[in-house]
């Protein structure tokens, strides 16, 4: 099965954890054993898997990914969104998880993020889940 998850962000750049909304796919499906691919169908957006349990870490990779690109900069893309697209080309647009028992099988520290780098904006993810018993 596959899902489209749409959310909204409020920020120019901004981390949500969905690890919720993915469990919920997850109970929805049935699927006790298989993989579960999270993927983010944009250029300027991304997907992390991270520490959730202490927000400063979420804020700290902000933070050094602004210190790698620079708003201002030499760029050439006319649309003046270069920035986005390099940050999300550094953070990637999927992950895989592995669900096992009806569980998403994540670190203890481990939550997934979507990663807004050019909102605010209405952003859709597909999470598909492949069965594997
Ligand atoms: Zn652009």
């Amino acid at each position: 099965m596959i899902k489209v998850l749409s959310i909204s962000t409020h920020s120019q750049v901004e981390f949500l954890d969905i690890t919720s909304k993915v469990r919920e796919v997850i109970k929805e499906s049935g699927v006790k054993n298989g993989i579960c691919c999270i993927f983010v169908p944009h250029t300027t957006a991304g997907i992390i898997i991270n520490e959730g349990a202490d927000p400063s870490v979420k804020k700290d990779i902000i933070t050094q990914l602004d210190n790698l690109v620079p708003l201002s900069g030499n760029y050439k893309h006319g649309e003046g969104n270069s920035p986005a697209h390099i940050k999300a080309s550094l953070v990637g647009s999927s992950e895989t998880v592995i669900v096992q028992d009806g569980e998403l099988y994540l670190g203890t520290w481990q939550s997934i993020y979507f990663c807004e780098f050019d909102g605010p904006r209405r952003r859709k993810i597909m999470v598909k889940i492949v069965k594997n018993d």
